[in-house]
């Protein structure tokens, strides 16, 4: 196996693209497919600050990494869960990453700074785990950058990711999720921006990236995760992936070309009515923000 672009001796095979790459080519093609996804969908501009959200997983360390690398000012959020095992380590990968590149890390810790964490709180809430952790990391991620004065919330969502909840979507037609399922929603009152610059690269690739940048990210997945659809989702697209390479982004890019304009109105309908909560001032469509409802819950 050589390098498409050098004719060295390849390290890492890319079906989707029939290629294969040495080190450097291939340090280089994650490069360029970030930067390609950031110009290609507006996601950011030079001199914008951006809150990484960074949870010690290969994703988000690669994302910080790129975004540094391509001159970013890239500032990391991590949000302590407050799961055992899983928590410590992922918070040690996030603070070693950050040492190591120089770069601020915030550290927000749900036991510490609000009093509760994720499996205590949604058993209060009587929510899965994984639902009061997203409601939880969509807030706080969203209050940080908006009190930090950051222009734009990145995460590290990958090809497969995006993928998979676009699947779950339409196998629900969910047509609500659909219209926001989209690399960059933009700024809206009380909402900062949020940019997915990961969406055309692989998970498979943004592992194989730390592994060649010697990045150490934390290789357990959440213990919460077992038995999470999005799994299932994955595992069944990349049952087809392997016989069809370039089915996933032929799905994803074929959704946000073809069908994001048609269902973009079914998530402005939902925007309609949101207020301030008088809790804490986030935008909600109910009296009390779910957030604040979740800390109530879990308090109480
Ligand atoms: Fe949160 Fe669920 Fe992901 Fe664990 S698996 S980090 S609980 S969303
Ligand atoms: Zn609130």
């Amino acid at each position: 196996m050589r390098c498409r672009a050098c004719r060295a001796p390849a390290v890492v095979d890319v079906p989707r693209h029939h290629a294969a790459f040495c080190t450097d080519c291939f340090l280089r093609h994650c490069r360029e497919q970030v930067g390609r996804a950031i110009d290609h969908f507006g996601m950011l501009g030079r001199g914008e600050r951006v809150l990484v959200a960074v949870s010690g997983g290969k994703d988000s360390l690669a994302l910080w990494d790129l975004l540094l690398d391509l001159g970013y000012e890239a500032d990391g959020l991590y949000l302590g869960l407050g799961i055992a095992d899983y928590s410590p380590a992922s918070r040690q990968a996030a603070e070693a990453f950050a040492h190591r590149r120089q770069a601020r890390l915030q550290v927000v810790d749900l036991p510490a700074d609000l009093g509760f964490d994720i499996p205590v709180g949604s058993r209060a809430a009587r929510r899965a785990p994984c639902s009061a952790c997203g409601l939880s990391k969509r807030h706080l991620f969203n209050s940080a950058a908006r009190d930090g004065g950051y222009d734009a919330v990145a995460t590290g969502h990958n090809l497969d990711d995006e993928a998979a909840v676009l699947f779950g979507n339409v196998l629900r037609w969910d047509l609500a999720y659909l219209g926001r399922q989209l690399p960059v929603l933009p700024a809206t009152d009380g909402f900062v921006k949020k940019v997915k610059p990961l969406v055309r690269l692989s998970e498979r690739e943004t592992a194989a990236y730390c592994v060649l940048r010697d990045i150490d990210y934390i290789v357990e997945e959440c213990p919460m995760s077992a038995g999470n659809r999005h799994l299932r989702y994955k595992e069944a697209l990349n049952a087809i992936e392997v016989r069809s390479p370039g089915t996933k982004a032929a799905f994803y890019f074929g959704f946000l070309e073809r069908m994001a304009p048609l269902v973009a109105g079914a998530a402005d309908e939902e925007r309609e009515g949101l207020h301030p909560c008088p809790g804490c001032g986030s935008p909600t469509v109910s009296e009390t923000c779910a957030f604040c409802r979740l800390v109530a819950a879990a308090r109480a």
